[in-house]
């Protein structure tokens, strides 16, 4: 099979979806790869890592968009892709159609197959092509709350760690998922004081036995919620209820009960973020104050580790990409219904149901 990859043209994204270590493997598997000059330069790789795996490089998209049988991408197409995308033609990316009918339009309309990276489902009912991205934005969540509690970019001036002698950051993890478990893990390794708090009691009894006592661990209700967060300096909003908007844990009158400078990391910005005071900011201006405390909620935190984010989502993705190249998308499907989970557009059709009643169209 003829598989393409495309540089990502949307504003600020440096990740690129397929690696030179995945081209390789998929050129031993007997596939040809065609993969955009440059396309790999914001996550580190060149032209001539990827031909050095194999692959051929395309002087331009456009020709990638007309001879690539399958392609890979990072992003939802943009507008100027959709238009290019053919019948016949399958797209392996994230797509997150629920909110967006312009795209749904055109994807229905190219007669193209499209599959979602985050509706492909696994075994223990995760969402194994989302969970890196959840892995990157936990651990790089304590390393942005860090810098934002330094004096000099508007924080309380407290060192994680403290020093012998002086007590450490007391951080505040609000949900024990993905996000949260990896955050804590950071965090703690960085000398603060941790403090993990979730809703679920199995959830956090699998937290105790596996991390024992490298954080501690708070059943969620406003009580424990608001007084651990009036002690703290740092307090990252992890949670997750799927399908629905972020529960506001803190108000901006809660905000007042805080220390001056200390910091919000709002993880779940993109589900609306879990304060109130939280809008969504970009790596360009990623933190603003209100009342006194530092707001960091950038939306795609994966994006300011483009190299990091681009080689996880990698080795995600390929066992899948094998599975499309090596046996074609119907029979791939057929034989995984976790990979089945992501076919959302088919011939004109939404083929996933739960895409299909957000959108109030027919599946
Ligand atoms: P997850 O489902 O693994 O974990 C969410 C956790 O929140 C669950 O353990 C759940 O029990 C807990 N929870 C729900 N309501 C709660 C409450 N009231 N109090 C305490 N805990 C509560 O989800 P995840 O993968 O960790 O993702 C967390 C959030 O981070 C999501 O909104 C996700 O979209 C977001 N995210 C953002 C970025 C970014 O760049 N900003 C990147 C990745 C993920």
């Amino acid at each position: 099979m003829k598989i393409g990859c495309p540089a990502e043209i949307k504003p600020q994204e440096y990740r690129v979806g397929l690696t030179p270590h995945a081209a390789r493997e998929v050129v031993a598997h007997g596939h040809q790869v065609l993969v955009q000059a440059g396309a790999g330069l914001g996550a580190g790789f060149t032209d001539e890592d990827y031909t050095a795996a194999g692959a051929q490089i395309a002087d331009s998209a456009a020709q990638i968009w007309a001879e690539a049988e399958l392609i890979v991408k990072v992003k939802e197409p943009q507008a100027p892709e959709r238009a290019q995308l053919s019948e016949g033609q399958l797209l392996f990316t994230y797509l997150h159609l629920a909110p967006d009918p312009d795209q749904t339009r055109d994807l229905l309309a190219s007669g193209a197959t499209c599959i979602a990276y985050e509706t492909v489902t696994d075994a223990r009912g995760g969402l194994p092509l989302l969970a890196p991205m959840s892995e990157v934005a936990g651990r790089l969540a304590p390393q942005m709350g860090a810098w934002a509690l330094q004096k000099a970019n508007g924080g309380r001036g407290v060192l994680m760690g403290g020093v012998p002698g002086v007590g450490p950051a007391q951080v505040v993890v609000l949900g024990g998922g993905v996000v949260g478990t990896h955050a804590a893990r950071i965090a703690a390794g960085m000398g603060a004081d941790v403090t993990v708090l979730d809703r679920s009691l199995p959830r956090l009894r699998q937290l105790d036995e596996a991390f024992g006592s490298l954080f501690k661990t708070r059943y969620s209700t406003e009580g424990s919620t608001t007084e651990l967060v009036s002690g703290a300096d740092m307090v990252i909003g992890a949670v997750l209820i799927p399908g629905a908007a972020a529960p506001k844990l803190v108000t901006r009158d809660g905000l007042r009960d805080m220390k001056p400078g200390a910091v919000l990391v709002d993880v779940a910005i993109d589900q609306g973020g879990c304060f109130e005071t939280s809008r969504a900011t970009t790596h360009d201006d990623p933190v603003y104050t209100v009342d006194g405390i530092q707001h960091y909620c950038v939306a795609n935190m994966p994006g300011a580790v483009p190299r990091s984010s681009t080689l996880a989502l990698g080795n995600a993705t390929l066992p899948f990409l094998l599975a499309l190249a090596d046996k074609g998308w119907r029979t791939a499907c057929a034989e995984d219904p976790h990979l089945r989970g992501g076919l959302n557009v088919h011939a004109g059709q939404l083929t996933n149901g739960a895409v299909a009643a957000a959108l109030s169209l027919p599946a």
